[in-house]
C-alpha cells in the first residue's frame, strides 16, 4: 500500500483540537483522536537520545496507521507477539525487521512467521520453548536448522518499580539461566537476554536492578552475549504519576550496559510500548447521565478504558465547552467517577476525574493520553464501541517530549472556544 493511499483521505481532515470536533460533529458515539505528531516526535526522541536499537511493541497499539508513522520517524524493528501482530506488521510495513518477543508461541506460528514473513529474532525462557523454536524454523527451512536465528533468552526480574506487574508471567529464574542460555548458544547464530521491568517504571534503577542480574547471568553461564534488551517499561504521564525523564533512564541503562561483559560487538536493544503511543490519542466521550458525582458516559472498561477501569488507572480529563466560563481560570473543579455505557456493574472507572461541579448531561469531556493500551483494547460488548476517528493538530495533555513537562496535576479542566 502506497503511502499516499494511507494518508490522503485523512490529510484532508486536520482539526485543531476536540473542541473543534465536538463542537463540529457533536459526536454520537465516542471520538478517537490521531496525534501523528505526537508519535512521531515519540519516536524520533528514542532513536535518537536511546543509546541503542529501539524496537516498538506493537501490542501497545497496533493501529496501522502509527505504524507507518513510527516508520517514517526511523523505528525500523518492531516487537510482535502473536501470529496475527506479525502479519499485520508485515502488511503494514513490508520492510521492517519483526521480533517474535512472546516467550510462548504456537509451532505453527513459529514456522509461519520464518517462512512467510522473514521472522528471524525469537525469544524463550524454556528448554521446552527452545525445542519448539528450533524445530519449527528448521521445518520452515527445508529441514535444515537455519543459520540466522537470533534467539533472546527473557530473564526474570523484578517489578518492584512498576505500576503494572510483568514479573510472575514469563522470564526464567536465574538458577536455571545458565543452562538455558548454553543451551540457546547452540543454536543461535546471535545471542540475546531481554526481561521486562513492568510497564510505567516510575524508577530508572529498575533497570539497573535488571541488568545487574543479566550480568550475574552472563557471568554464571559464561556465554558470548551478542544482544542485552532491556525490553519496555518507559513511562508516560498521567495524573498522580510524574516519572523522572526519559534521559534519566537512558542515562543509567547506558553506563550500565557498558560495564557488562558482552561481546565486542554486542548491541543495546529496547521495546518501547506505551512511552511511544501514550500521547497518540485521546478520546471524546459524552455525558448520558449525571448522578451525583458519578457520570455516565459512553465508553468504558470494555472500550479505551479498560485500564481506568480495572487498574484504576486515572486519565488526564477536560470539559469540552462552548463558553469562555474559564477564561479567569477559577472554575471550581471536583473529583467525578464514570460508569461506562454497558449493563456490566465492572464497567466502572473508579477516578477520581477532576471535571467542574457544573458538568451537566449532553457536555463533551477529553479522556488524554489513551494511545497505549486504551485505543487497542476496545471491544464491542454489549453492542457498544463504535467509534468516529479524527486527527488533530493540537498538544497531547501531557508530554515526555515537549521540553516544558508540564504537569498534568495543576493544568487547567476545562477549555474555551478560541
Ligand atoms: C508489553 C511488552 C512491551 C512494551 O511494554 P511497555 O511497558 O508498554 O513499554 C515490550 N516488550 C515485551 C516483551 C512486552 O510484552
Amino acid at each position: 500500500m502506497s503511502q499516499l493511499s494511507v494518508w490522503g483521505s485523512l490529510e484532508l481532515h486536520i482539526h485543531p483540537d476536540a473542541l473543534a470536533v465536538a463542537g463540529a460533529f457533536a459526536p454520537d458515539q465516542p471520538a478517537i483522536l490521531n496525534r501523528p505528531h505526537a508519535a512521531a516526535r515519540a519516536a524520533r526522541f528514542f532513536v535518537e537520545k536511546f543509546p541503542g536499537r529501539s524496537l516498538y511493541a506493537v501490542k501497545a497499539n497496533p493501529s496501522p496507521e502509527l505504524l507507518r508513522v513510527l516508520w517514517d520517524a526511523g523505528i525500523t524493528h518492531y516487537d510482535v507477539a502473536s501470529i496475527a501482530e506479525v502479519r499485520m506488521a508485515r502488511a503494514a510495513l513490508p520492510d521492517a525487521t519483526l521480533c517474535f518477543m512472546h516467550p510462548v508461541k504456537t509451532p505453527s506460528a513459529i514456522t509461519e512467521a520464518y517462512r512467510d514473513h522473514g521472522v528471524r529474532v525469537f525469544s524463550l525462557d524454556s528448554v521446552e520453548e527452545l525445542e519448539k523454536v528450533r524445530e519449527a524454523t528448521t521445518l520452515a527451512n527445508n529441514g535444515v536448522l537455519p543459520e540466522d536465528l537470533t534467539l533472546c533468552v527473557r530473564l526474570r526480574v523484578s517489578s518492584e518499580y512498576s505500576e503494572l506487574s510483568l514479573a510472575s508471567k514469563f522470564g526464567c529464574d536465574l538458577t536455571g539461566a545458565a543452562e538455558l542460555l548454553q543451551a540457546t548458544r547452540q543454536v543461535a547464530d546471535s545471542l540475546g537476554i531481554c526481561f521486562h521491568v513492568g510497564s510505567q517504571s516510575m524508577s530508572p534503577h529498575a533497570y539497573v536492578q535488571a541488568l545487574e542480574r543479566v550480568r550475574a547471568a552472563i557471568v554464571d553461564a559464561s556465554v558470548t552475549v551478542d544482544i542485552i534488551d532491556v525490553g519496555g517499561g518507559f513511562p508516560s504521564i498521567y495524573p498522580g504519576m510524574e516519572p523522572p525523564p526519559l534521559e534519566d533512564y537512558f542515562g543509567v541503562i547506558d553506563r550500565t550496559y557498558e560495564s557488562l561483559p558482552v561481546s565486542y560487538s554486542a548491541e543495546l536493544w529496547c521495546e518501547p510500548g506505551r512511552a511511544l503511543c501514550a500521547e497518540y490519542n485521546s478520546m471524546i466521550v459524552r455525558v448520558e447521565r449525571r448522578r451525583g458525582t458519578e457520570l455516565y458516559i459512553n465508553d468504558g472498561a470494555y472500550g479505551a478504558l479498560f485500564d481506568a477501569a480495572h487498574v484504576g488507572w486515572r486519565f488526564p480529563v477536560r470539559l469540552l465547552r462552548e463558553s469562555a466560563a474559564n477564561e479567569d481560570g477559577d472554575t471550581e473543579l471536583e473529583g467525578f467517577s464514570f460508569w461506562g455505557p454497558t449493563c456490566d456493574d465492572m464497567d466502572r472507572m473508579e477516578g477520581p476525574f477532576a471535571l467542574p461541579t457544573d458538568i451537566k448531561v449532553g457536555d463533551f469531556i477529553e479522556i488524554g493520553m489513551l494511545g497505549a493500551y486504551g485505543a487497542a483494547m476496545k471491544t464491542a460488548f454489549n453492542g457498544f464501541g463504535a467509534t468516529d476517528v479524527y486527527e488533530v493538530s493540537d498538544e497531547p495533555m501531557a508530554s515526555q517530549y515537549r521540553g516544558d513537562r508540564r504537569d498534568p496535576r495543576v493544568t487547567d479542566n476545562v477549555v474555551s472556544l478560541r
